[in-house]
């Protein structure tokens, strides 16, 4: 039987690889006009960083991490032995740890440098149960700024990835941006406290799962998708009451920047982001319509306290993460088709068998001269090299006869019109790119 891809995992076809090209270039350019370079942290990191950096209590580190091992450390687990923190490896299953753990390890924000501006793009790795749109190697495309606390960096973050689903071909009329604060360790402890209380207190009308996180992690419960739960937990006391002043400050001026900026947002009291590690800001972008209830196609928050927990000197940060699969989908819903085209401007045919060399320079050329371009290669009539140049949607069809090619020409045929000439062989890449408007 034919080996087939891993369960969870899909090939990104030539259309979506090319998509995935668009929207990864896309980022650059918009996240660029913000300040934001590129990095590439390696897709395994030390099990440890992940744990100090994610939180041992989500669900993220705590069952979804696909771990990675080197023959002789899968033989010492074999033996029974242990493994040493470097041999204990994992695939990475978001990228802000990472990213933070290379900022720290180079020394990209020395005290008093401006804030590092950071973007990334690739694929990431949960072993959880697939389902539409969540897929076990799936692809983001994030930024992180570390180094700042300002207000004004959190309403930047959030501008820049309401752009980009704008620019991508989201409506903004099918998008709700929802933004809250977490507070920080002088207030979110008894706010913690208060909502553990809440779900002890109502244990036995919600899933174990919730209970669970009474004593792991309670401000996870509220985001239970049990309907049931859902519904008990709108009651659970809201953030906005526990926040302290500084909070409270910076919060409202991020709000300030976003109406400046004319940005639209829900607040919602218990939006809470699925890791440990958020303080103050947390967001998340929703597609209103067409993608059922995994409707967040982005999102992101501040997370101060990141820095010091993989080991770092205190260094506040700030970042989001979007999934591309998910906004693949709400770009189908919204009837938007990214990667197609021809991907071929010119076909170039000849009339017969005697003039194939002579064609394949002639392709050799454009070719040189970065024209997309390319010919049939089994021989075919040239009645069906004309078909296949149909198939492959090439807006230009050059021929290559014995006559026009004694005196140094072709035939130069645009396939819209219809309208045919005859060009020297020196000017046809000029003759070509002007007809393709370059
Ligand atoms: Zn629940
Ligand atoms: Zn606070």
């Amino acid at each position: 039987m034919a080996v087939k891809a891993p369960r969870g995992t899909a090939d990104l076809l030539p259309q979506e690889a090319r998509a995935w090209d668009q929207l990864s270039r896309l980022a650059l350019r918009i996240f660029g006009s913000y300040g934001y370079e590129p990095i590439e942290t390696p897709i395994f990191e030390q099990t440890d960083m992940f744990t100090r950096g994610i939180g041992e209590a989500t669900d993220v580190v705590g069952k979804e991490m696909f771990q990675v091992l080197s023959k002789n450390a899968y033989a010492t687990l074999l033996e029974g032995g242990k493994l040493a923190a470097d041999q204990r490896l994992s695939l990475r299953p978001e990228g802000t740890a990472s990213v933070v753990r290379a900022v720290q390890e180079h020394n990209l924000v020395p005290s008093g440098a401006a804030p590092a501006k950071l973007m990334y793009f690739g694929p990431m790795f949960r072993c959880e149960r697939p389902q539409k749109g969540r897929l076990r190697q799936f692809h983001q495309i994030g930024a992180e700024c570390l180094g700042a606390h300002e207000p004004s960096v959190d309403a930047e973050m959030i501008i820049m990835l309401m752009r980009f689903f704008e620019k991508a071909g989201v409506p903004r009329s099918n998008m709700r941006l929802i933004i809250n604060s977490m507070g920080d360790d002088n207030c979110r402890p008894a706010y913690r406290d208060s909502v553990r209380d809440f779900i002890l207190a109502h244990g036995s009308e919600l899933c174990d799962e919730c209970n669970r996180r009474a004593h792991t992690n309670p401000l996870r419960a509220l985001d239970c998708k049990n309907p049931a739960c859902k519904q008990v937990l709108a009651a659970a006391p809201t953030i906005d009451n526990a926040l302290c002043d500084d909070c409270r400050a910076h919060y409202e001026a991020v709000k300030a920047y976003l109406d400046m900026a004319g940005i639209e947002y829900v607040e919602d009291p218990h939006l809470v982001r699925g890791l440990d590690y958020y303080t103050n800001t947390v967001f998340e972008v929703q597609v209103i319509d067409g993608l059922g209830s995994q409707n967040a196609i982005g999102g992101g928050g501040r997370y101060d306290k990141l820095m010091e927990s993989v080991g770092g000197k205190p260094t506040p940060g700030i970042g989001f993460a979007l999934g591309f699969e998910r906004l693949m989908l709400a770009l189908e819903a919204a009837g938007v088709q990214l990667g197609g085209g021809s991907n071929l401007d010119v076909f170039v045919a000849c009339v017969d068998a005697s003039m194939r060399a002579a064609s394949f320079k002639v392709l050799q050329s454009l070719r040189d001269a970065g024209v997309r371009a390319d010919a049939d290669h089994q021989a075919r009539s040239l009645k069906s090299q004309f078909k296949l140049a149909d198939k492959l949607a090439a807006p230009l069809v050059v021929v290559v006869g014995p006559d026009e090619f004694e005196r140094g020409e072709v035939t130069l045929r645009d396939m819209a019109s219809k309208e045919q000439r005859n060009v020297s062989i020196e000017e046809l890449p000029t003759a070509v790119k002007g007809l393709l408007g370059e």
